[in-house]
């Protein structure tokens, strides 16, 4: 099979990337080609850095002063740099949400620290504080990595207290949710501006932080470590280039209209769904990906959607600690048979619907009348 025909298959594609035309990114890569400035830290990175750490200090309450926004070539990357700069003891045990991203996982066993899979909220489907803290009871724990699930904020400030109470340092993976995570100055934060992301550029990662020397350090090894022409730790290469930043000046100058959009589909939705079967921050935020809750038939309506020629996807099912990378890891809060419960319910709820700028009113309708059939 072709990847065309891969894309002809649907009637409604589950996800469709929003990044900005082309003629909005040529005025940048016209200062690009000016400048002969392709990497490095050039002045379009620079702009963007500025702008968007702007953009997400002005929506972060608990921040006085603009935070520092560092770019990375992904979210992924920014998270390793973050673990291997953050002072941690060798081979850390991590609390991380068992329903997440694999790369969420794999930034901590790449950093060679060592994911201990928690289950999440009933409600939030998140790793909240009041999980870490029995955790906490249950075995030994370096620090928590929770997750802004996809796209939807978790509560900053009640991580802020957990760290505050414990001094259990605490990193947060809000790879969907730039526009809707506010940041906060005791907690390191990284976003995620790959193509199928709310705030897409293609590829491209953010650390937002308030610690300047972390934020250095980071910036650091995302560029061989060099520090003076020489390197003075093992680094690698992680930097975001100016064609990406590119495109991401010209995404913030249409990042209101993208949400604005978003927010119009989702509303479409919600007229005819209710806001009862989705997540409760539906009614306040725009989601990333926009999970629907089938109250136990998530296979039965997944199939019938397919059927239908509209696409889903089972966002992240199956868990982590099923994935053959992970599947040996510990888990903290286990039913008899082994399973994270809540997580394990949560299986045979969501699904995945399609979300994204381009659904018309009518492909919503199509979506909802095979739903509540
Ligand atoms: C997308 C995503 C990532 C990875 O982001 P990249 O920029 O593609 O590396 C990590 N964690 C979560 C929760 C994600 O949704």
């Amino acid at each position: 099979m072709t990847g065309t025909s891969v894309l002809e298959e649907w009637k409604i594609k589950c996800l469709v990337p929003d990044l900005p035309p082309v003629d909005d990114v040529l005025p940048y890569l016209r200062r690009m080609e000016e400048a002969r400035w392709y990497s490095n830290f050039g002045p379009l990175v620079t702009e963007f850095e500025a702008k968007i750490a702007a953009f997400i200090g002005a929506m972060s309450p608990d921040y006085t002063e603009t935070p520092h926004a560092i770019t990375f070539s992904s979210a992924t990357t920014a998270l390793e740099l973050l673990l291997r700069v953050a002072d941690l003891p060798e081979g850390a045990r991590i609390l991380v949400p068992g329903l997440t991203f694999s790369a969420t996982a794999a930034c901590i066993a790449i950093t060679g620290h060592t994911p201990v899979f928690a289950d999440v909220d009933s409600k939030t489907w998140d790793l909240t504080p009041a999980i870490a803290r029995a955790a906490l009871a249950d075995g030994r724990i370096d620090a928590v990595l929770p997750v802004a699930i996809y796209g939807y904020p978790i509560d900053m400030q009640a991580w802020a207290a957990f760290k505050a109470e414990t001094g259990i340092p605490v990193f947060v993976d809000a790879a969907a949710a730039l526009g809707n995570q506010p940041a906060h100055p005791d907690i390191p934060v990284a976003f995620s501006l790959h193509a199928t992301k709310p705030f897409g550029v293609g590829e491209g990662g953010l650390l937002v932080t308030a610690n300047e020397a972390l934020a250095d350090r980071c910036r650091r090894l995302s560029n061989f470590a060099f520090d003076n022409g020489t390197s003075r730790a093992i680094g690698t290469n992680a930097k975001m280039a100016e064609a990406m930043a590119a495109y991401g000046l010209a995404q913030i100058n249409r990042f209101s209209s993208v949400q604005a959009r978003r927010r119009h589909v989702l509303e479409a939705y919600v007229n005819r769904l209710g806001l009862e079967s989705f997540h409760p921050m539906t009614a306040s935020h725009v989601p990333g990906t926009l999970l629907y809750d089938t109250r136990g038939n998530a296979d039965k309506i997944d199939a019938a959607l397919t059927g239908a020629g509209i696409q889903t996807r089972k966002w992240y099912f199956p868990p982590l600690s099923e994935h053959a990378a992970f599947q040996t890891l510990d888990k903290l809060g286990t039913d008899a048979d082994g399973h994270l419960p809540v997580i394990e319910n949560l299986k045979t709820r969501l699904v995945g619907l399609p979300f994204h700028a381009f659904l018309s009113d009518e492909d919503v309708a199509m979506v909802c009348a095979h739903l509540l059939r």
